[in-house]
């Protein structure tokens, strides 16, 4: 079966081909500039790339090319083939644990969910009101980045504000690279192969955003997200955590608004506002030449790591493994080095050989005598969505052979 995972934002349109189960990537693409003069495309298979620009209207415009481009290659000779559809979700607020097949029902409540996403959810439907207008009899499935987090206590999910906020308008942490942090610590399990049950461990998705989560058991205790993905690590543009009252000081002293205030938060800050660049190569090459700014931005970053890190060691209690991903957790060998650095207290130790061979798989890099382990684990969130849309997919086919999804 033919399984498509779509990942759409406000101008662009990600996507990857599988045939399931075997996970088997036919092909992959990326839309880019959706609704510009001149939108780009890429395609990719078997190595090799192909690039064009033409001017795309929206994203229906954009799945109508990409479904004539697909027979070119021989792949698909048209949507219809294709036995489900799923996409990424940023939010799924409360409603949604787990990835879901998308009803009218499914659909409306993913709407209203757009005030806590109002850039994401908003772009995720469109991807999914496209693909519905082309192929209506195809399946589709929503796959939620904060699902996975659902599981939080509520001492974790909880901030202490009055009771209102929380109840009237859904003031509460859901956290977010769910999809990746869930597949990390799988595979961890599978690698090790030992039941994930019984493992407790330390996610770090550490790429533009960066998020940090404890795992016991397959499950997500607590992640360093929160409403929004502004809380927590400091990220590639993102500050993370700071004082609450910064906002309102500067709208005191500045005259800045609340949204140009967020806005600043989440785009000029992070490694950026540092550093002037949110590209962790480029302030690895700066630190290396001696430039003091791109040395603080590192250090505030593993600052900043080092400090969850021991948290969450504590709430796990036992800490069987950390797992790196994401661009920076599975390239860095310089961040994996400066933060395990500072972890013996915790009994941790890096095997600096490991740590700075140049691979790319799945591989272990602690040392010998190490408390917990140390694993770099590729992240693979569309694989997930596959699996997860493949899964559900077949399931309803068991159940109720003729059912159309979002009629
Ligand atoms: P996104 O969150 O946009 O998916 P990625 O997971 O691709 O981002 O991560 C992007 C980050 O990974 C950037 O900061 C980039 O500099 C960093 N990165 C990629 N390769 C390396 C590398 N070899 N060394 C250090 N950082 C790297």
């Amino acid at each position: 079966m033919k399984i498509l995972v779509l990942n759409s934002g406000s101008s662009s349109l990600k996507f990857k081909l599988y045939t399931m189960p075997q996970k088997e990537l036919l092909v992959q693409g990326l839309i880019e500039r959706i609704g510009e003069e001149s939108s780009q495309i890429h395609l990719s298979l078997e190595g090799t790339v192909r690039e064009s620009s033409e001017t795309i209207r929206d994203h229906r415009h954009a799945l109508e090319i990409l479904e004539k481009a697909l027979p070119r290659f021989g792949i698909l000779s048209s949507f219809e083939e294709l036995g489900g559809v799923g996409h990424r979700v940023v939010h799924g607020g409360e409603a949604f644990t787990s990835p879901t097949i998308i009803d009218a029902a499914v659909r409306s409540t993913i709407e209203a969910l757009i005030p806590l996403a109002p850039l994401h959810n908003p772009a995720n439907l469109m991807g999914i009101d496209a693909f519905a207008a082309l192929a209506p009899k195809v399946p589709q499935v929503a796959v939620f980045d904060t699902a996975f987090h659902q599981s939080m206590p509520s001492e974790a999910y909880r901030y202490a504000v009055p009771e209102s906020w929380y109840r009237e308008h859904q003031v509460r942490r859901y956290g977010f690279h769910g999809t990746s942090h869930f597949y990390v610590s799988r595979e961890l399990a599978r690698l090790k192969n030992s039941p994930q049950e019984r493992l407790n461990c330390i996610t770090l998705h550490l790429g533009n955003g960066a998020s940090i989560c404890a795992v016991r058991g397959g499950k997500s205790i607590e992640t360093s997200m929160g409403l929004t993905p502004l809380e927590g690590l400091v990220m590639g543009t993102r500050s993370g955590d700071i004082d609450p009252g910064v906002h309102y000081y500067i709208h005191r002293t500045t005259g800045k608004s609340p949204k140009e205030i967020d806005e600043i938060l989440n785009r000029q800050s992070g490694l950026k506002g540092i550093a002037g660049s949110n590209d962790m190569r480029e302030i690895q090459r700066r630190m290396e030449q001696g430039n003091e700014s791109a040395k603080l931005a590192f250090d505030l970053f593993i600052h900043r790591l080092r400090k969850y890190v021991g948290a969450y060691a504590v709430l796990l209690g036992r800490l069987d493994a950390l797992v790196f991903t994401g661009g920076i957790g599975e390239h860095s060998a310089p961040v994996r080095q400066a933060l395990c650095d500072g972890l013996a207290v915790l009994g941790i130790g890096l095997d600096s050989t490991a740590n700075d061979a140049a691979r790319t798989d799945a591989r272990p890099i602690h040392a010998a005598d190490s408390r917990s382990e140390l694993w770099v684990i590729p992240t693979d969130e569309e694989g997930v969505i596959a699996e997860e849309s493949y899964r559900l997919v077949a399931d309803r086919r068991k159940d109720s052979p003729s059912l159309t999804p979002l009629a």
